[in-house]
C-alpha cells in the first residue's frame, strides 16, 4: 500500500459510517474431518449477539489505510483483520479506490479479543460492508459472504449474522428462523486465550483417528446437521431444548488443558435458572442461555460471588436476529 500523501479531487465528498458488528456464539460445533486443503470439515450452528463492536470507516484523503483500536491487545497494522479486509475491497475495486481514495478504519472493541467469539471476524465484516457503501459499489450479500470467506472463515456469518448452519470450513451458509430475545450470560478471564490453531491441531492429535475421510461421507455427514435434533429445536424456537442439545467437540481438547474454563463450565451448570453452558468456538469463553433478563442478571452476580476473581469479564446480552448494521452515516 503506498503511503504517499496523495489528495483525491474536492468533488469527492468525504463520507464516514458508523456500523454495529455483533459477535457470534456457537450453539453446536462438531468437528467431522480433515480436508484435503488442510482445514477441518465443520457442522457449525452460529448464533449472532448483542455484545458488539462499534466500527468507522471513513473515506480520507491519501490513498493510505489506517486502523484505530481502543483496545491494547488489538495490532492496527497489516495483521489486523479489519485493515486485511480494506485491503481485499483496494485489490478487488482499484477504480474506486483511486476515485475515492484512502480508508481510516477505528474500532471501539466491546467483544474480548481471542475468545472464540469472532471478533476480529466481524470487524472485517464490517470494514466490507462499509467500505461497499463509501465506495458505492452494490455488492450483493452474497458477494460480500464470498470476499469474507477469502479472509477467514467465520467472516461470511458475520455480515448477515442471525442464526445459521455453517459447514465446510464454515463458510458455507444455511440461514435459519431467527432466535431472538434467548439471554445469555458470556463469561470470560481477561488475560486468559486459547489459539483457536492450538485448538484445531490438538484435536486433530488427539482425535484425527476417528475423522471421516472420503470426500462424500464427509458431505452426507456435514449435510446430516441440516436434519439433527438442535436445527429442529432451532425451528421449534424451543430454548430449553436448544440448550439442552448444545455441544462443541473444541471442549474435549480445551477442558482438560484449562481448568478455569471448565470451572466456569461447572460454576454455570449448578445455577439455578440455567438452561445450558457451552464454551464458544475454540474457547475460553463460556456462556450460559436463559429464559429471561432477570434470570441471567441473577446468575451473573452469583457467578460474581462464587469466583472472586478480578480478571474474570461477565457479560449479559441475547440473541439477536441481523449480523452488520449502519448505525449511522455522515
Ligand atoms: P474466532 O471466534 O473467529 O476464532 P476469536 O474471537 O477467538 O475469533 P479474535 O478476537 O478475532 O479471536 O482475535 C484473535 C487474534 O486476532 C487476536 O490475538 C488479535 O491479536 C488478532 N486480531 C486481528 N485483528 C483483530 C481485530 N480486528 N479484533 C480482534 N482481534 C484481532
Amino acid at each position: 500500500m503506498p503511503n504517499a500523501q496523495c489528495p483525491i479531487p474536492h468533488s469527492q465528498k468525504m463520507r464516514s459510517y458508523s456500523l454495529i458488528a455483533p459477535a457470534k456464539i456457537n450453539l453446536y460445533l462438531e468437528i467431522i474431518g480433515a480436508r484435503l486443503d488442510g482445514y477441518h470439515e465443520l457442522a457449525m450452528i452460529l448464533q449472532s449477539i448483542g455484545l458488539a463492536d462499534e466500527i468507522d470507516v471513513r473515506s480520507i484523503s491519501t490513498d493510505t489505510i489506517r486502523v484505530y483500536c481502543n483496545h491494547p491487545q488489538v495490532p492496527t497494522d497489516k495483521s489486523n483483520l479489519a485493515y486485511q479486509a480494506a485491503e481485499l475491497m483496494v485489490r478487488q475495486f482499484p477504480e474506486a479506490f483511486a476515485k475515492y481514495g484512502g480508508v481510516e478504519i477505528t474500532i471501539n472493541k466491546q467483544i474480548p479479543v481471542a475468545a472464540g467469539l469472532a471478533g476480529g471476524s466481524t470487524n472485517a465484516a464490517a470494514v466490507l460492508v462499509g467500505i461497499d457503501l463509501l465506495w458505492k459499489l452494490g455488492l450483493t450479500q452474497s458477494e460480500l459472504e464470498e470476499l469474507g470467506g477469502t479472509l477467514g472463515s467465520d467472516v461470511p456469518f458475520c455480515v448477515a449474522g442471525g442464526t445459521a448452519i455453517a459447514t465446510g470450513r464454515g463458510e458455507q451458509l444455511s440461514p435459519l428462523p431467527s432466535l431472538d430475545s434467548i439471554y445469555i450470560v458470556l463469561a470470560k478471564y481477561r488475560s486468559l486465550e486459547v489459539s483457536t490453531a492450538w485448538a484445531y491441531k490438538t484435536y486433530r492429535q488427539q482425535f484425527g483417528h476417528s475423522y471421516i475421510r472420503d470426500s462424500d461421507n464427509l458431505t452426507a455427514r456435514a449435510n446430516a446437521v441440516h436434519s439433527g435434533v438442535i436445527v429442529k429445536a432451532v425451528l421449534d424456537k424451543d430454548a430449553r431444548e436448544i440448550a439442552r442439545k448444545l455441544h462443541n467437540d473444541l471442549e474435549r481438547v480445551v477442558l482438560p488443558d484449562y481448568p478455569q474454563v471448565l470451572q466456569l463450565r461447572e460454576v454455570f451448570a449448578n445455577q439455578e435458572g440455567v438452561l445450558g453452558t457451552m464454551m464458544s468456538g475454540s474457547g475460553p469463553t463460556v456462556f450460559a442461555l436463559f429464559e429471561s433478563q432477570q434470570q441471567a442478571e441473577q446468575v451473573k452476580l452469583q457467578v460474581r460471588k462464587a469466583i472472586l476473581d478480578e480478571d474474570l469479564e461477565l457479560f449479559v446480552t441475547r440473541t439477536i436476529t441481523h449480523g452488520i448494521q449502519v448505525a449511522s452515516s455522515i
